[in-house]
């Protein structure tokens, strides 16, 4: 009567060890939870109009080589496809965010951290995490901004500090905070939507809008048939830039983000960290707070600094004596 539980026994540890270690890798993966992947869905098919436009440039550049090489108009016809290709570079993101890193850095006139800079950092390390930092997941890379501002972000698996930030008292605390946003699928999830923008540089965006106003002055004095092939294709690439699906999804993304930086401050309480965040973010988060006009319209990404202040601090109620 015993027997069969000799054979199945071994058979189930098998399968609960092999269930265990997808569960595992899955886990490591850190992917979005469903209402975030619905969201980045969303996104997806609200940029669709982005996608048919970019399709109509690659086809048009096909067309154009096509005149130029003296081949059939048909020739390069198939190049459309290849704008399939940028939403795919922006999915990988979720799983591997390859090159974000570096080109955030770039984007952002980053640079490698000095010998001090390296030291205050893994002393902040040790001490969030008691010398035990194998469990928690660590950025595959980490730079320096040369700024006066202390602040601190995650985009993919990197990590970004202000030189200010090392001469904050709390500096291991934001880390803390930080390695919220990094042991989770929101540093993912930035470099997925970035990759769905081209040019995503505000200065140029904000130029780009200057001379874009001007160039609707001129073409209202001169209406002819090249000012309205100007004025589309105008249109056409700015619609190719990517953004629409961002623009009209943005309350929906900036309350998920907003709920994000609670998930991140809770974090950094798990970690013993919450008086010292409330204390930088008292000192120097507070300041920059403006009152935000139906902030559950808005992609506002940060809660009140208050409120964020006020739940680090609130204790968590004390369960029966053990
Ligand atoms: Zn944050």
């Amino acid at each position: 009567m015993d027997a069969p539980d000799t054979t199945v026994a071994p058979r189930n540890t098998a399968l609960e060890e092999i269930t265990s270690t997808a569960r595992a890798a899955l886990a490591s993966l850190n992917l979005p939870c469903p209402a975030a992947f619905a969201l980045y869905a969303a996104t997806l098919a609200a940029e669709i109009p982005t996608l048919l436009a970019r399709m109509l440039l690659l086809v048009l550049a096909g067309v154009a080589v096509s005149l130029l090489k003296g081949e059939a108009l048909s020739a390069h016809e198939a190049w459309g496809k290849y704008a399939l290709l940028l939403f795919a570079w922006s999915a990988s993101a979720l799983l591997v965010p390859l090159a974000a890193g570096m080109w955030w850095q770039n984007k952002l006139g980053g640079r490698r951290p000095s010998a001090r800079e390296h030291q205050a950092y893994a002393d902040a390390l040790d001490l969030i995490t008691d010398g035990g930092h194998d469990e928690i997941k660590q950025p595959s890379h980490w730079f320096v901004v040369d700024s006066p501002v202390p602040d601190a972000a995650v985009c993919g698996e990197t990590l970004m500090f202000t030189r200010a930030m090392f001469e904050v008292e709390q500096m291991p605390a934001v880390l803390a905070h930080e390695l919220g946003h990094l042991n989770s699928s929101d540093g993912k999830l930035t470099a997925a939507l970035n990759r769905l923008v081209i040019n995503p540089r505000i200065k140029e965006r904000e130029s780009y809008g200057l001379l874009r106003g001007e160039a609707k002055r001129e073409s209202a004095l001169h209406v002819t048939v090249i000012g309205a092939l100007l004025w589309l294709g105008q249109r056409l690439l700015a619609l190719a830039q990517g953004g629409l699906g961002l623009r009209i999804l943005v309350p929906l993304w900036g309350g998920y983000w907003r709920g994000r930086e609670y998930a991140a401050d809770d974090f950094a309480k798990e970690l013993g960290q919450a008086e010292d965040l409330a204390d930088f973010l008292e000192l120097h988060a507070q300041v920059h707070d403006a009152p935000v006009p139906f902030i559950w319209l808005t992609e506002h990404t940060h809660p009140p600094t208050e409120l964020r202040i006020e739940r680090l601090r609130l204790q968590e109620p004390k369960g029966p004596a053990s």
